[in-house]
């Protein structure tokens, strides 16, 4: 399950910073590269802060994943690891474009966890081989 921060309910309780760590299936529709899926749920350890003047949340943590499946080069079975090191900014409101929005006083993370896996996803996977192959 993806959590919620409930920003309204941080500031009430004088709660301006915090820490989030789950697991969640990943969109699988996410991955196009061709027999490789996703091993296990994304990990996601996120820390939070709230801006006490205007609310604004700041996000920063990591997105972890594994992706198993043909190798692209040899089809041989691989399974590579992933981390990204995701940063977002939350403001109230709608999203401006350059930063998220945030309505209701409560944050989604939805999108930005999905924008971070997109972000974090290679082009295709290799196999242990393959890999060392491709650094000469
Ligand atoms: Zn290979």
């Amino acid at each position: 399950m993806i959590p919620e921060i409930d920003v309204r309910r941080c500031v009430a309780a004088k709660e301006y910073e915090g820490t989030l760590s789950f697991s969640f299936e990943a969109d699988a529709s996410l991955l196009e590269i061709p027999f490789v899926k996703f091993a296990a749920p994304v990990e996601a350890r996120l820390g939070w802060f709230i801006c006490r003047d205007n609310e604004t949340v700041e996000l920063s943590g990591e997105v972890s994943f594994t992706l198993c499946g043909a190798c692209s080069r040899c089809l041989a079975e691989a399974e590579q690891s992933f981390t990204y090191r995701a940063e977002a900014v939350f403001v109230r409101g709608e999203s401006d474009g350059e930063e998220y929005g945030y309505l209701n006083g409560k944050i989604k993370l939805e999108e930005f966890l999905r924008d971070s896996i997109l972000f974090a996803l290679p082009q295709r996977l290799l196999c242990k081989a393959c890999g060392e192959w491709e650094k000469d």
